[in-house]
């Protein structure tokens, strides 16, 4: 089958590979689509910090935003899952230490990640191999092009619930890309007034088109009480800009990653009783994402400005691709 490789930073393409087969326990998914995410762009130019750390080696088979039909399973698996569609948790956990054990699989320490740590196999490719109990049903309603976008959403979704906002409450997320847009349409969705800060106005454009009308330059952000702020950049010097603008008694999510540390001045949380929240993975909001999609909460599908097969993800990874204002590119490895 084709599958994309990559070889070293900057150096990869579509590679005849092996088939996967079934293991026990595990299923092998038909891929019908699969998002291409700021991770894999890391891979592609060698930034990723799981290069560095020895989580992550090349040659590597990224992919982890997907949703597919499963076409064989593995003995101990329930032959109920053959047809149906599917997404699966990026996080596979061992299952048997304490974190796992208590629920936090995301954070084990001994936890695969699909197509992007310890060596397991991605979903841009024709197919891929995942254990079945990392495996969420899709309804009916929910597409192959929203049943790619659950893992981003279930970031997002968890990054939106830790602000506890709601009717009355007013959130301000940093960044329009792809996390802070479904973080303001799980924000908005659960009643809040939401306000993004971005840098381009092409961005801030977008923003607006989705019906988010409060789209400002930091230039422009107006001197509003904000309840809770989302950081969803990659900017070192916004998590403590962050702290500065939320309310006393507010709270400030962090989903972005920047390339250095940020610091920031534990006085001001303390001085403002402010909760600071760090947010890693879906997981914990898969189910939840899926529910919000299927009753047509959240419907995050104007975000994918295009659809590619294998063979252009190179170009998408390396940015010469052309993309419009929507920031999400989706692959469909069967064109
Ligand atoms: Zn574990």
């Amino acid at each position: 089958m084709r599958a994309f490789v990559l070889t070293g930073p900057g150096a990869g393409g579509v590679r005849e590979v092996p088939r996967p087969v079934a293991a026990p326990g595990e299923v092998v998914v038909d891929v019908e689509r699969a998002g291409v995410c700021g991770t894999d762009a890391e891979f592609f130019s060698g930034d990723m910090a799981y290069l560095r750390s020895g989580h992550t080696t090349y040659p590597l088979r990224p992919g982890h935003e997907w949703a597919g039909v499963v076409s064989s399973v593995g003995s101990g698996v329930d032959a109920a899952w053959l047809g149906r569609r599917v997404m699966g948790d990026t996080m596979i956990g061992d299952g048997t230490c304490r974190r796992c054990r208590r629920g936090l699989q995301h954070v084990c320490e001994a936890r695969q990640e699909v197509g992007v740590r310890d060596g397991r196999p991605g979903a841009l490719a024709e197919q891929l191999a995942v254990p079945a109990s990392s495996l969420h049903a899709l309804p009916g309603s929910v597409d192959a092009v929203l049943g790619a976008l659950v893992e981003p959403g279930g970031n997002a979704l968890r990054a939106a619930r830790a602000t506890g906002a709601g009717a009355g409450d007013r959130v301000l997320v940093f960044g329009p890309g792809t996390i802070g847009l479904m973080a303001a349409m799980f924000a908005r969705a659960d009643g809040a007034e939401v306000h993004l800060m971005g840098r381009t106005e092409a961005s801030l454009r977008f923003a607006r088109s989705l019906g988010f009308e409060h789209a400002w330059t930091e230039d422009e952000l107006p001197d509003l009480p904000f309840d809770a702020v989302i950081d969803a950049t990659n900017a070192a010097q916004l998590p403590a800009r962050a702290v500065e603008l939320v309310e006393p008694g507010g709270r400030v999510v962090y989903i972005g990653l920047s390339a250095t540390p940020s610091t920031l001045d534990t006085r001001t949380l303390v001085l403002g009783d402010v909760t600071a929240v760090g947010i890693l993975s879906a997981s914990p909001g898969l189910a939840a994402t899926i529910e919000a999609y299927a009753s047509g909460a959240v419907d995050p599908r104007p975000l994918v400005g295009a659809t590619v097969g294998l063979s252009d993800v190179a170009a998408v990874l390396a940015g010469t691709h052309p993309t419009g204002p929507a920031p999400k590119v989706h692959v469909d490895p069967r064109l």
